[in-house]
């Protein structure tokens, strides 16, 4: 399985979203970065907003099944922000064409990172439903890092 086969999995399964859960295609904006740690999924606005690193590596391809997981996985009107990416992880594994070693010690690092960095806990920030993670000024900041 090479990245473009990879790109075009993440394309088709876009284009199934935008049929099966929004009305009308500009309810779903894409939008494709260049750094993974900044991806996000904005599910709380109108038009949800995705933020997907191009693929250039399996652990790109891992970050958007992840983020689609935001947009279409169980769970993630959770008030728990674990539960969100837990879940949004579980729909990643379950849609992955291939899922390697490389790709699940990626995803568990970006639920225990902060945890390995020493911080003592989660920040206690207020909950929103939808967002991959909001910071204490609810602005917009990746899924991964904070948690
Ligand atoms: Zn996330």
């Amino acid at each position: 399985m090479n990245l473009d086969a990879m790109g075009a999995h993440i394309d088709r399964l876009i284009a199934d979203l935008r049929v099966t859960q929004f009305y009308v295609a500009d309810d779903l904006h894409v939008h494709w970065i260049d750094d993974r740690e900044e991806a996000m999924a904005i599910t709380d606005a109108d038009p949800v907003e995705i933020h997907l690193p191009r693929i250039r590596s399996v652990l790109d391809y891992a970050t958007c099944l992840h983020e689609l997981g935001h947009v279409s996985g169980r769970y993630q009107g959770s008030k728990s922000s674990k539960t969100r990416e837990r879940w949004a992880w579980r729909y990643a594994r379950e849609h992955a064409l291939v899922w390697t070693a490389e790709m699940e010690e990626d995803a568990r690092a970006s639920m225990w990172r902060p945890y390995a960095a020493g911080r003592s806990g989660p920040p206690s920030l207020p909950n929103v439903s939808g967002v991959c993670q909001p910071s204490a000024l609810f602005v917009r900041v990746p899924c991964r890092g904070v948690q």
